[in-house]
């Protein structure tokens, strides 16, 4: 299966090690097609974007070394889900922007309101080691992540089941209908055959991508591809090989 495409990977902006521009050289050297530039959302905490206008700033740079390099190079976000209601920290106008939007659950973020802090949030971050309250805040996890799936043009869902457990049947129900891919994260170890059970079970999209924090992790995508041959998802399912989908513009319209 060819993977031309890394959909998701991190720079300095964020918590990543690389700039835009060492992300790109490492992607043309892994022999992508495109590579996706998506720093964390601004309420992570300790790896967010300090401000928003890194998006806009960052597609001046993507458009300057597309010029120079032979890859498309997309500017999207990884998103935090900030609420049980779906809300994400990428405002709707900044989201307008991108070319791609990422959005997934993550243990430490800054929350839209107090209450939530207690109710949701603080829990998920005792969930990391007590099994029982993970068990309990899935179904929780679940809303919150298919409500943003709903609500926001959401093209990938990064990491489902990563650090925070998912309804992964009830959340690839939502992806199939809204048209938003499952990730296959190679930058993390997690139960990624039953993300892609889901996937299959529901018909719904998958993508393979590296989390790069790195350049050097930029393209590294191959173990994800082992995984979708040995699981036989047929290569129409997963958005980084499909030669009829539009590079550079990956957003539902
Ligand atoms: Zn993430
Ligand atoms: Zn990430």
């Amino acid at each position: 299966m060819q993977l031309w495409a890394d959909l998701h990977t991190h720079t300095v902006n964020s918590d990543g090690r690389g700039t835009i521009r060492e992300n790109v050289e490492a992607a043309v050297q892994a022999g992508l097609k495109a590579v996706a530039i998506t720093d964390h959302g601004p309420r992570g905490v300790g790896i967010g974007v300090k401000n928003l206008s890194v998006y806009r700033e960052s597609g001046l740079e993507a458009a300057r070394l597309e010029e120079e390099l032979p890859v498309r190079v997309l500017v999207g976000a990884e998103a935090n889900v900030t609420g049980t209601d779906g809300s994400l920290d990428i405002p709707a106008e900044v989201v307008d922007g991108l070319d791609l939007l990422v959005a997934g659950l993550h243990p430490f973020v800054r929350p839209d309101h107090g209450a939530e802090a207690l109710s949701w949030l603080v829990p998920n971050q005792v969930a990391r080691v007590s099994s029982f309250v993970r068990e309990r805040l899935r179904a929780g996890n679940t809303k919150a992540m298919a409500e943003a799936v709903r609500k926001y043009p959401v093209d990938i869902v990064s990491h489902p089941n990563l650090m925070l457990a998912v309804d992964l049947d009830e959340l690839a129900r939502v992806c199939s209908r809204y048209d938003t891919a499952m990730e296959i994260n190679t930058g993390h170890h997690y139960n990624k055959d039953d993300v892609a059970r889901a996937a299959i079970r529901h018909g719904a999209l998958i993508s393979v991508n590296s989390d790069a924090h790195t350049p050097s992790g930029v393209g590294a995508l191959s173990t994800g591809g082992a995984l979708l041959q040995r699981m036989n998802v047929p290569p129409n399912q997963v958005i980084n090989t499909r030669g009829d989908f539009p590079v550079g513009k990956f957003r539902r319209v």
